[in-house]
């Protein structure tokens, strides 16, 4: 039996839940192939900051996407909420960005200089107001910028309550269906297959993560996108704890509900393992701790690690591949897929319904040239 739909989406991650839902918001019939559950990788992983102010070293096409995806928040939490009855978790605490030397208050001063003259909210604050509105952050503190529209989700409940939303409106959501392959008539897709189903489309969205490349060498399509290790741990306080998110060089905290807060990060190049390493621990907790030495004493809950879809300049690959024009790629969205899931989706919608779209894809083609190594690994 051939399956026939609009739109096969490969990859239940964020990305292919939010296109889902848009796609199937909009009228199209979409069955999504996941290989195992929803959100069982970096989407369910990830630390939920939604901070495109705080993540831009500068302006570009990593902003402004960021930027677009940011406003589209308010109302998808709300409008998730009244489909699926999920609090998805969007705080609107705003984000610190701390510095703990002159070289770091340096460079905020020049981020609060181009954000400003862009018209982008952001103020600094001097080391005694950071302290007095958090209280256990480390006097050692400079200065911070203040960004009061940065905010935060819980990752896994957001991209769950997508995929439930899109079902909701349709969309079949299949887990436990790895794709193992493709039918191809010459060089055009003519299905995609699972272990137990064939599935013909008018379109296929490529959202396998960091596995895309692995998927798409089935079809002799190289997709530039390699894992990229992050660890997380999540503490709790017995009383106190950051009233916004905080980052900073040396770690970040993430303040979730019931005194809960998830400290993060590496970045590192060790393939698909997935392990949690001492080394990996131990510089988030000495760092978290050096930024906000009231965690001292708080207790250590549990630690895990995922895997970022990254390219080596750092944006997404996003729209139709040349010469192959039913397939769609939507993957290396690396530090910030959930940050950029609602924007992505818009898009493809746009460019499956209506053949173009509202923000050009020119910087975030596949066949775009690249760098040969990311920053980090430089
Ligand atoms: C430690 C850490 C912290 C992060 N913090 C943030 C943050 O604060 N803010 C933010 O915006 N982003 C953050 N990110 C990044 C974000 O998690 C990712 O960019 C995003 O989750 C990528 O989503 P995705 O859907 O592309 O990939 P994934 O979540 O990896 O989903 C891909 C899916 O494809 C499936 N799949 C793979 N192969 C197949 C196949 N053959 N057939 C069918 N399905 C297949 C996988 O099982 C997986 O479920 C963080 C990531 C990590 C690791």
């Amino acid at each position: 039996m051939i399956k026939t739909t609009d739109v096969a989406i490969i990859g239940g991650g964020v990305i292919g839940c939010a296109t889902a839902y848009a796609l199937a918001s909009a009228g199209l019939t979409v069955v999504l192939l996941e290989r195992d559950r929803i959100a069982c990788e970096a989407s369910g992983e990830a630390a939920g900051m939604l901070a495109p102010q705080a993540e831009a070293a500068e302006a570009g096409p990593f902003l402004d996407l960021g930027m677009r995806s940011r406003d589209l928040f308010p109302a998808l939490a709300d409008a998730l909420r009244e489909e699926t009855g999920l609090d998805v978790g969007y705080r609107q605490h705003g984000t610190l960005y701390a510095c703990l030397t002159e070289a770091e208050a340096a460079e905020a001063r020049r981020r609060l200089a181009w954000q400003q003259s862009q018209g982008l909210r952001v103020e600094w604050w001097e080391a005694g107001k950071v302290r007095e509105r958090e209280a256990g952050i480390s006097p050692a503190v400079r200065g911070a910028l203040y960004i009061p529209g940065d905010h935060q989700v819980t990752s896994g409940t957001f991209t769950r309550a997508l995929a439930l939303a899109a079902a909701r409106r349709g969309a079949e959501i299949r887990e436990g269906a790895p794709v193992t392959g493709f039918v191809r008539d010459r060089k055009r897709i003519v299905a995609v297959k699972t272990l137990e189903e064939t599935v013909s489309a008018g379109r296929y969205i490529l959202a396998a993560g960091p596995w895309s490349a692995q998927v798409a060498y089935a079809l002799g399509l190289p997709v530039p996108v390699v894992p990229v290790r992050g660890q997380l741990c999540m503490v709790g306080l017995l009383q106190g704890g950051p009233r916004h998110v905080i980052y900073s060089r040396l770690a970040y905290l993430v303040p979730r509900p019931g005194g809960e807060v998830i400290l993060g990060t590496t970045v590192e190049f060790a393939g698909f393992d997935k392990r949690v390493t001492v080394e990996g621990l131990q510089g988030i907790l000495a760092g978290a701790q050096a930024l906000y030495p009231a965690l001292r004493g708080a207790e250590v809950r549990q630690a895990w690690a995922g895997l970022r879809p990254c390219t080596t300049d750092a944006l997404p690959l996003l729209g139709p591949v040349p010469e192959m024009e039913e397939l769609v790629v939507a993957t290396g969205h690396h530090r910030n897929g959930i940050l950029l899931a609602p924007i992505t989706a818009h898009l493809l919608r746009e460019q499956i319904v209506d053949g173009r779209t509202s923000v050009p894809l020119a910087p975030f083609r596949v066949d775009r040239p690249l760098p040969a190594q990311a920053p980090e690994a430089r």
